[in-house]
């Protein structure tokens, strides 16, 4: 029987107004399951049952609400294998990433936000004033309210739990639109909260399409105070404007066109490692992966060499299969798309050192979004291959001379979202950190989270910083109380 996944609301799951969207196997290009699509009064039904939960919800200490929290993470692990399988039927990707990635990132996505919670506190300013007895100003914490999370497909337990735990953590309530490509784990979560004890109302999902459907009607909703996004650029675009109207608060990570920087004194190995891993992880579907590779002259012929035949190394297929190191893109309409880049950076006049077509695969997996792991040389700066994000295996490889040449590559295009640089020299590195125009900059490495930290992007890559207390403070009001001594 085919799987369906039906709408989270009060606590409850339900079926909305009965009609339903397919959700495809990205790998075979099946139809995976039914999913229920929530209709406008569903929207308004997933918004009114979290206001009715939030007066308990934010006078629930932190400590017990960090608790239960906590249980929500060890139901993730306790339901690993039913995660895992609704994960990679919605994206199709290797069972062994779900299993090192996705899954693990969902808990502990819990787990870091309860700690931090609990140990948050608010600055205390003295103040002198003329009669010398002075004045104390305090901050006080208070919930948004109810907090619309809008979420992408690439990385879809990862990307909601980031969001969802910080925001319940400071004692809002949400409601959820996870990707229409990807609804099976923000569904299966509502199970899980209400095993651990979250109260009815506090996480609601509603599932649905973007423009004119449930995206839009819950960023537009009277009720929804803030809106939390991951997505692409000119969807965030269209959400600041529906969100205007009524001045929202708004948290944006956005779409990126990243560059990798190696330098002829990096370690080789490690670098053509750390860039095929940053091209081509998650069938580069990763925000943060490398489309644009900028290697120093000297190591120019080498390096594109050993990373073509790294990209000739992975291998597509069944997700099950542990030989599978590739998955498919996300849905047919992507493929198109990164298809269509394909064929652009051929006319424009791109040399494929590896890749540039679709992989041969037997059945079922012939009928899957699978495409070539790429990397091009030789085209133009200007061109849309190497301006646009194309989101999927391929990566542009030009050489540079100098670093200032280097950083002015890097820094060029819309985007601002992170950057790696592959380098021996500390004081080059530290430098390059301090010119780039990026939210995260990783030396040495790639995808190399501490979930403390600052994430987010710069230029059109976002707008504002989440991640430890930068969520925090994005899900709460802070109040400053002067009081006169
Ligand atoms: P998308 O923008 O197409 O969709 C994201 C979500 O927004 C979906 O749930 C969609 O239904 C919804 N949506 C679309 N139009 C809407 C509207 N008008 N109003 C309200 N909601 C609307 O993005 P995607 O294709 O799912 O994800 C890929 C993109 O996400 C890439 O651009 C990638 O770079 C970006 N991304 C960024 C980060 C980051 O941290 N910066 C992380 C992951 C992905």
């Amino acid at each position: 029987m085919r799987q369906q996944w039906r709408l989270f609301i009060a606590g409850a799951y339900s079926d909305g107004g009965g009609e339903t969207f397919p959700d495809y196997n990205p790998a075979t290009g099946v139809v995976a399951a039914e999913v229920a699509l929530a209709t406008r009064a569903d929207v308004d039904r997933a918004v009114a049952a979290a206001n009715k939960a939030l007066p308990a919800w934010r006078k629930t200490p932190v400590a017990e609400r960090a608790r239960l929290l906590r249980r929500v993470a060890d139901g993730i692990e306790a339901r690993f294998d039913e995660f895992l399988r609704a994960e990679v039927a919605d994206t199709g990707k290797p069972y062994g990433l779900a299993r090192a990635l996705d899954v693990p990132r969902g808990a502990a996505n819990f787990r870091i936000f309860a700690d931090l919670a609990v140990g948050l506190g608010t600055e205390c300013f003295e103040t002198h004033t003329e009669d010398g007895a002075g004045a104390l100003n305090y901050g006080l914490r208070r919930p948004l309210g109810v907090v619309g999370v809008i979420c992408p497909w690439n990385l879809p337990l990862l990307l909601l739990t980031w969001k969802v735990a910080p925001a319940l953590a400071m004692g809002n309530a949400v409601v959820v639109k996870p990707s229409e490509e990807t609804p099976a784990t923000a569904a299966l979560l509502g199970e899980v909260m209400a095993t651990a004890g979250v109260p009815p109302g506090v996480y609601n999902v509603v599932h649905g399409f973007g423009p004119e459907s449930v995206g839009e009607w819950l960023v537009a909703h009277p009720d929804v105070a803030a809106i939390t996004f991951t997505g692409e650029t000119r969807t965030g675009q269209a959400i600041m404007r529906t969100a205007a109207t009524r001045a929202k608060r708004l948290s944006f990570e956005l779409g990126g066109k990243n560059a990798a920087i190696v330098f002829a004194d990096a370690d080789f190995e490690r670098a053509v490692a750390g860039v095929a891993r940053s091209s081509f992880l998650n069938g580069g579907q990763v925000c943060l992966c490398s489309e644009r590779v900028y290697v120093e002259r000297p190591i120019f012929e080498r390096f594109v060499a050993a990373l073509a035949a790294e990209a000739r190394r992975l291998r597509p297929g069944a997700p099950e299969d542990s030989a599978t190191t590739l998955g498919p893109l996300i849905s047919a309409a992507h493929r198109e798309k990164v298809l269509g880049y394909y064929a652009a950076a051929r006319a424009a006049g791109a040399e494929a050192r590896a890749g540039g077509g679709v992989p041969d695969l037997p059945p079922p997996y012939d009928g899957g979004y699978f495409v070539e792991p790429t990397v091009w040389t030789g085209l133009p700066e200007q061109s849309a291959c190497v301006t646009e994000e194309i989101f999927g295996p391929v990566c542009h490889v030009a050489p540079f001379d100098e670093e200032e040449e280097a950083l002015a590559l890097a820094n060029a295009g819309d985007y601002g979202l992170c950057a790696a640089l592959w380098t021996s020299d500390l004081a080059r590195a530290h430098r390059l950190a301090q010119a780039l125009e990026v939210g995260v900059i990783w030396i040495n490495s790639w995808f190399l989270r501490d979930l403390r930290t600052p994430f987010g992007g710069m230029k059109l890559s976002g707008v504002g910083r989440e991640g430890g207390r930068y969520s925090l403070d994005f899900y709460t009001e802070i109040k400053n109380v002067c009081v006169k001594l």
